[in-house]
């Protein structure tokens, strides 16, 4: 019996010792946060937000120009997304894709009304929606004999996501590092040199990836030379044609998508960011030729394409295919352009020019790009960081001109601070 009593005085005595050494609840001994840190955050927490505003915890206001890297196209709890939103919610979340889901095919149909491509599938994200564009491309070329054809000619300064074989694409040492081996199958050229495109071309080469404007590499446009030379030589050699407009897309640069500008279509497209308006959600669209050999069971997601994420996406296409639309988009970007041109000529020490298309504008900067974007927040501005030292502005596609004249103030004074 005192044996008994000792033995539960000895394990009672363990167990205070063991949570003494897990520490209490929620804080092991450990220095991680959390929350897997991974990315360098800016020290703001936001509560809420309207239209192109964003509100923290603690009552601070700020213009969002960087949208959520161009996701929040529409803005922040646009009445009709919210509505949409809200409706689903109410009726059906999820069935996968073992049923045919009706947002789907409606979400479908539009994009093929409004693009090149002739049919669509749906994922969760820009990653995705590439990871999908390649496998398409390798199929089109494998399925049909030639099963050696599956390298892809990218662009450097690509970004294409943080997947395996999309960081392969983007070949940026910088998201390789530590994750070695790359996966295989991947060839890098100059973005915009045609010449040295073609050199790359081999018999095993299936298919050529750009960027119309490259986003995370610091706005950098093709021109449509470049754009047109592409397609045809995609056609000479029979490559596929795929383009990543997964920041470009969706009225960013002043059309549907990007490549419009330049007359000619891709075989095959990634497109994500702005489609969900914030809520996730990818896809990866596709010529009939492009697609032929997507049979049942080539390709899936559980996630992708559910009904919670085709309402958000169908909400933002009602507004994006209203016909004055992509009007306010080009009207809006014309005044931030003319306006902002002088600014940055002005402060010519802080600014080495401006660049980009429409709403997506890059301001390559003579100081470090993070400086420049501390002192942006300073006067409530928010932006993105990029490549080549660029500051990305990124707004929604809503704003007014008085947002605009407010940016370009506060662009203005942050500079001046900035020389000062
Ligand atoms: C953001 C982005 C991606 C990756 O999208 P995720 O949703 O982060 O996977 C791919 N390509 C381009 C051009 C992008 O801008």
């Amino acid at each position: 019996m005192a044996a008994l009593i000792f033995f539960r005085f000895v394990m009672f005595k363990a167990l205070i010792l063991g949570r003494f050494l897990a520490g209490p609840k929620g804080a092991k001994p450990v220095s991680i946060s959390a929350v897997m840190p991974t990315y360098a955050r800016t020290d703001l927490v936001f509560e809420r937000g309207q239209g192109a505003m964003l509100y923290t915890e603690d009552g601070r206001s700020f213009l969002d120009f960087g949208a959520g890297i161009a996701v929040s196209a529409l803005g922040h709890a646009h009445p009709h997304l919210v509505a949409a939103l809200k409706a689903q919610a109410e009726k059906l979340w999820h069935t996968s894709n073992l049923y045919r889901v009706a947002g789907q095919e409606k979400l479908a149909a539009r994009l093929v009304a409004n693009s090149f491509a002739d049919t669509a599938f749906f994922c969760n994200s820009g990653a995705e929606a590439m990871e999908c564009a390649i496998k398409m491309a390798r199929r089109y070329h494998q399925a049909q004999g030639a099963k050696d054809k599956y390298r892809v000619i990218t662009a450097r300064g690509a970004f294409h996501g943080r997947t395996l074989a999309t960081i392969s694409a983007g070949g940026q040492e910088k998201h390789l590092d530590g994750f070695a081996p790359r996966v295989d199958g991947f060839d890098q050229v100059p973005f915009g040199n045609l010449n040295e495109t073609r050199a790359a071309i081999t018999p095993q080469t299936a298919a050529v990836v750009v960027e119309p404007i490259q986003g995370e590499g610091g706005v950098v446009p093709a021109d449509p030379q470049y754009m047109q030379g592409l397609r045809a030589m995609a056609d000479e050699y029979g490559l596929m044609l795929i383009f990543d407009e997964v920041q470009t897309g969706f009225g960013r640069t002043g059309k549907l998508f990007a490549h419009e500008w330049s007359g000619i279509a891709p075989d095959i497209m990634a497109l994500a960011k702005g489609l969900g308006g914030g809520f996730p959600v990818g896809a990866c669209i596709a010529s009939e030729k492009a697609a032929k050999f997507m049979t049942p069971g080539t390709h899936g997601s559980t996630f992708g394409g559910n009904p919670l994420a085709m309402a958000a996406a169908n909400a933002v296409m009602d507004v994006m295919l209203e016909p004055r639309f992509l009007e306010h988009v080009n009207a809006v970007a014309a005044d931030l352009w003319s306006k902002l041109t002088p600014v940055v000529a002005k402060h010519n020490r802080v600014f080495e020019c401006i660049r980009g298309k429409g709403l997506m504008i890059g301001l390559k900067c003579k100081v470090p790009n993070g400086d420049v974007l501390a002192r942006f927040l300073n006067q409530g501005l928010l932006a993105v960081g990029a490549g080549d030292n660029v500051i990305r502005l990124l707004p929604p596609l809503i704003i007014t001109d008085a947002e605009v004249d407010a940016a370009v103030g506060m662009i203005d004074r942050a500079a001046a601070s900035l020389a000062a």
